[in-house]
């Protein structure tokens, strides 16, 4: 049977936790720090998948697979890189029984490998723009995780790409940040701030870093897809070096880009409530769950007939389940797929057969408001809407979250308590002093300095000197 899941007001992070746990999505594995997607989570996470796959193809990328194994010493190349990973490797020492002349780092990410490889693929200036995009599992020794969030191994895509210019990488940097944007939108149905990162906060190794920050639903940041413009930093590291047109040896420019399954957790703190997960139905591994209600031997084989029927009506465009389970009644059954996430529920019972009907219930909108009778003609189109009905409702009811928690303080006292409920937007004048006071004093960290910034300058929220630029502060997971 089904346990108690926590209220989020009583207990934000044991609401995630038993969200996580009710619905199936993962659970703990012997290794501390590492998770078990369930089916249910990994189906999430493969929806999630195929929808930005999708967008990278059509911008030109091709996928391709790259070792786990990475020599120790491609790590060392680029000075930033190490230093920025060295405190989360894991390492291979022994190998076969044997100690291992050279060991081995688990990837944490692929740019030394791929640069590596990448200097032996490329020669000239036509081999350029190269443009490859990898599915797999990195490994980074977190001592604080939680499922999704932060665990020391997690799935992601992780693109690299080559240009023969700075301007090529940097606008190829923006355009996959555009294409997140996009997907985090339309598909998740999160708004997001794209945004710069602060020096202290970029890729270990990069020029620049571009990210998109979402809101969770306690007001947190979470970094939901990276973007980096890596300038020359690799293809000096790893002599990526090409002939351009006039024959002359250039070192190229490169950038790399990841979505992790953190957007699994996104979607998880964004939308739930306290019956449980909230899907957005182009994420939902299940968009319909069909609940026959019946009483007497002679109903249920009508009402099962109808079922049926609705199911071959939708299918295979919608996502549709029929829960035909005898040993729980229909109420039970509502409860279970509401804390699923599923979107919508078709309830057939013996009246709604006799009048060619189904009732819809909307999961985003739990009670007799989200609940209406629809005729069987036509099912497929109804069910239609009300799918993106809800994708767009859920979207807005986000976005007005995301604004409701946004602050904009003028004092630093104002800052400390607009971080204590979600974002606050404030003049920084670029010192890594005045990031790291803040964060020393409120815990929150400069997400990012967004892309989009109000007209005028204004003066730094804690040092008082001018600042060209306003940053996000916020507590961040
Ligand atoms: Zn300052």
């Amino acid at each position: 049977m089904m346990g108690r899941i926590t209220s989020r007001h009583e207990d934000y992070s044991q609401w995630y936790l038993d969200v996580i746990r009710e619905a199936e999505l993962a659970d703990y594995a012997p290794v501390r720090g590492c998770i078990v997607f369930r089916p249910y989570g990994y189906a999430i996470w493969e929806n999630i998948q195929a929808a930005v796959d999708r967008r990278f193809k059509a911008h030109g990328y091709r996928n391709a697979y790259f070792p786990l194994f990475i020599p120790y010493s491609f790590i060392q190349k680029e000075r930033e890189h190490v230093s920025g990973f060295s405190p989360e490797l894991a390492v291979v020492t022994i190998g076969g029984g044997e100690t291992l002349e050279e060991p081995l780092v688990v990837r944490p990410t692929s740019e030394t490998i791929i640069g590596y490889m990448y200097a032996q693929w490329i020669q000239s200036y036509r081999d350029l723009p190269l443009r490859i995009n990898q599915w797999c599992n990195v490994v980074r020794w977190e001592k604080r995780t939680r499922p999704f969030l932060r665990t020391l191994e997690f799935l992601w895509q992780e693109a690299h790409s080559v240009f023969a210019t700075y301007e090529e990488a940097e606008e190829e940097a923006r355009r996959v940040l555009d294409l997140y944007t996009d997907f985090a939108v339309e598909d998740a149905a999160i708004p997001v701030i794209q945004g710069r990162k602060s020096e202290s906060e970029k890729f270990a190794g990069a020029l620049r870093s571009y990210t998109i920050e979402a809101m969770m639903g306690d007001g947190r940041a979470l970094q939901s897809a990276t973007s980096h413009n890596l300038g020359q930093n690799f293809s000096r590291a790893f002599e990526i070096r090409f002939l351009d047109a006039g024959n002359q040896m250039q070192y190229a420019w490169t950038t790399s880009h990841g979505l992790s399954t953190r957007m699994v957790g996104a979607v998880i703190m964004v939308h739930g409530d306290d019956r449980g997960l909230i899907l957005p139905p182009r994420l939902a591994p299940v968009q319909v769950i069909v609940v026959p209600i019946w009483k007497s031997e002679e109903e249920r084989s009508r009402v099962l007939e109808a079922c049926a029927q609705v199911r071959r009506m939708l299918e295979p465009e919608i996502r549709v389940e029929v829960d035909a389970r005898e040993e729980y009644t229909p109420g039970w059954k509502f409860n279970e797929w509401e804390l699923r996430g599923v979107p919508l529920r078709i309830e057939i019972g013996p009246r709604d057969v006799a009048e060619r009907q189904v009732v819809l219930a909307r999961r985003d909108q739990p009670g007799p408001q989200g609940k209406w009778a629809v005729p069987m003609e036509g099912l497929l189109g109804a069910v239609h809407e009300a799918l993106s009905t809800i994708q767009a409702d859920l979207y807005q009811r986000a976005l007005a979250f995301h604004k409701a928690h946004t602050h904009y303080p003028e004092t630093y006292n104002q800052l400390r308590e607009a971080v204590a409920d979600g974002f606050a937007w404030a003049w920084w004048c670029g010192s890594p002093e005045c990031e790291a006071r803040v964060k020393a004093d409120t815990t929150a960290t400069n997400r990012c300095i967004p892309l989009e910034q109000p007209d005028g300058r204004g003066r730094c929220i804690v040092c008082g000197e001018p600042a060209a630029e306003m940053a996000v502060f916020a507590r961040a997971y």
